[in-house]
């Protein structure tokens, strides 16, 4: 599991879920970018964007906490 942090929240990735659909680098891809390290780049876009980015991950393995 990794994890990005922004602001009060923290992007979740679990690998070993991932279907690599590709949802997330077209959808909001200032943000996820998959041929980089680390490939979440949470600068990219406002907390509201990624959070409804996450969303629309097909396979659940994004997913948003609440850091505080
Ligand atoms: S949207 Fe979800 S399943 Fe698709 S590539 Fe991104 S993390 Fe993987």
């Amino acid at each position: 599991m990794n994890s990005y942090t922004k602001d009060d929240i923290k992007v979740i990735w679990k690998p070993r879920l991932c279907i690599h659909s590709g949802n997330c680098a077209r959808g909001l891809p200032s943000v996820f970018k998959p041929r980089e390290k680390p490939w979440v780049d949470t600068d990219g876009a406002s907390k509201e964007d990624i959070i409804r980015q996450v969303g629309e991950c097909p396979s659940g393995a994004l997913s948003v906490e609440k850091t505080e």
